[in-house]
């Protein structure tokens, strides 16, 4: 695995999913320059682990006030799950939403 740039800048260890169906089994390294140093290797700052876990938490606190709000009973990741069963149209658009707010949130 390839883990330096030209100049000595170290590359981001991600491995990013091809194209298509099968992306998952073609996996490649990340091309872009690492930007933090974690104990699972050195990623850029789209890949950062850290980063990626705060944003499932947020979404999980996101989801969990969206379904005391339907006065659902349901415990954090299961209730995308119960939603998506259950309520598909509102599961749908609460998902939208929160894509919208993700999207803005990178900028
Ligand atoms: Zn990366």
């Amino acid at each position: 695995m390839k883990t330096e740039l030209s100049g000595g800048t170290v590359r981001c260890s991600y491995k990013v999913s091809g194209a298509g169906q099968w992306g998952y089994f073609n996996k490649h390294q990340c091309s872009r320059k690492a930007a933090v140093n974690r104990p699972d290797g050195a990623f850029c700052k789209q890949h950062d682990p850290d980063v990626k876990q705060a944003k499932r938490n947020a979404r999980a606190a996101k989801w969990d006030a969206e379904y005391k709000q339907l006065g659902v009973a349901k415990k954090d990741a299961t209730v995308g799950l119960w939603m998506r069963e259950n309520k598909p149209e509102q599961y749908n658009e609460i998902d939208e939403k929160l894509r919208e707010t993700e999207t803005q949130g990178n900028n």
